[in-house]
């Protein structure tokens, strides 16, 4: 982390669980332990149809909500799909974008992930974009241009002012609900790559104002090791997050003076 130039955000992702009773059942759980965030800004990204009440739940409480998805178009016949706009005006501030399920599992590509960062920007969401190689990948040895591909298409025709609202988010595909972390010499390792990246794209000024995640198994006994590296700026967490201590203990691994 390096606080004097960025963010620090820890952002759960619940993926496809909770219904909206647990959501309520959780919020109160965080709540009552919760430390002050003084450092570190705290998102919980929720299924879509527990948006609403994730907000109302997190009202009081200095938790920002986030969505997992959405389309790129503002509006139209797109049956089944959720608008950057619909997002916004339910009070969601982050989207997860291009995570690895995504791509895998839905077909979503570097281009359609450009133009949802684009739609997401628009609409005033701050994209979490997600990249990350397989375990083939990182065995061919090809990690750091694939990763440097991923980021460069994400943000392509992305002005500067507006990259500033992104978090990229490095999350080896190998780590992620496999209980397999990256080192944290691996994941420095690429997550400084990164910002050599939007170095080379957008200036030193600019790179070291972006807010770089890494996720993959973080958890409460590897939270604190990751997050010390100066180019990890916070962690995208999935399984850890959904067990309000567990999510807690990361929080005020990211929350130290
Ligand atoms: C994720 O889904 O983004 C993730 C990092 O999951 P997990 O923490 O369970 O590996």
């Amino acid at each position: 982390m390096n606080r004097r130039y960025r963010k620090t955000v820890i952002a759960g992702n619940w993926k496809m669980n909770k219904n909206a009773t647990d959501t309520k059942k959780f919020a109160e759980e965080l709540k009552a332990i919760m430390p002050k965030t003084k450092w570190c800004e705290v998102v919980v990204c929720v299924p879509a149809v527990n948006i609403s009440t994730a907000a109302r739940a997190f009202k009081d409480a200095r938790v920002a909500i986030g969505a997992q998805n959405m389309y790129y178009e503002p509006a139209g016949a797109f049956t089944g799909e959720v608008s950057a706009d619909m997002l916004k005006n339910l009070g969601v501030k982050y989207v997860i974008l291009g995570h690895s399920e995504r791509r895998q599992y839905f077909g979503e590509t570097d281009v359609i992930v450009n133009k949802k960062v684009h739609a997401a920007l628009e609409a005033g969401l701050h994209p979490i974009i997600c990249v990350g190689e397989s375990l083939e990948q990182r065995e061919m040895g090809i990690t750091m241009e694939l990763i440097a591909l991923q980021v460069k298409s994400a943000l392509y025709n992305v002005s500067a002012d507006k990259l500033r609202k992104c978090i990229i988010a490095y999350e080896p595909i190998w780590a992620i609900g496999t209980g397999k972390t990256a080192t944290s010499e691996q994941a420095a390792e690429v997550c400084t790559a990164i910002r050599t990246t939007i170095r080379q794209l957008y200036g030193a000024r600019v790179a070291r104002s972006v807010t770089i995640q890494y996720g993959g198994s973080m958890k409460p006994s590897n939270a604190a090791e990751l997050l010390a590296q100066s180019d990890i700026d916070g962690g995208l967490i999935g399984g850890a997050a959904l067990k309000a201590d567990d999510f807690v203990a990361i929080i005020n691994a990211a929350n130290q003076d």
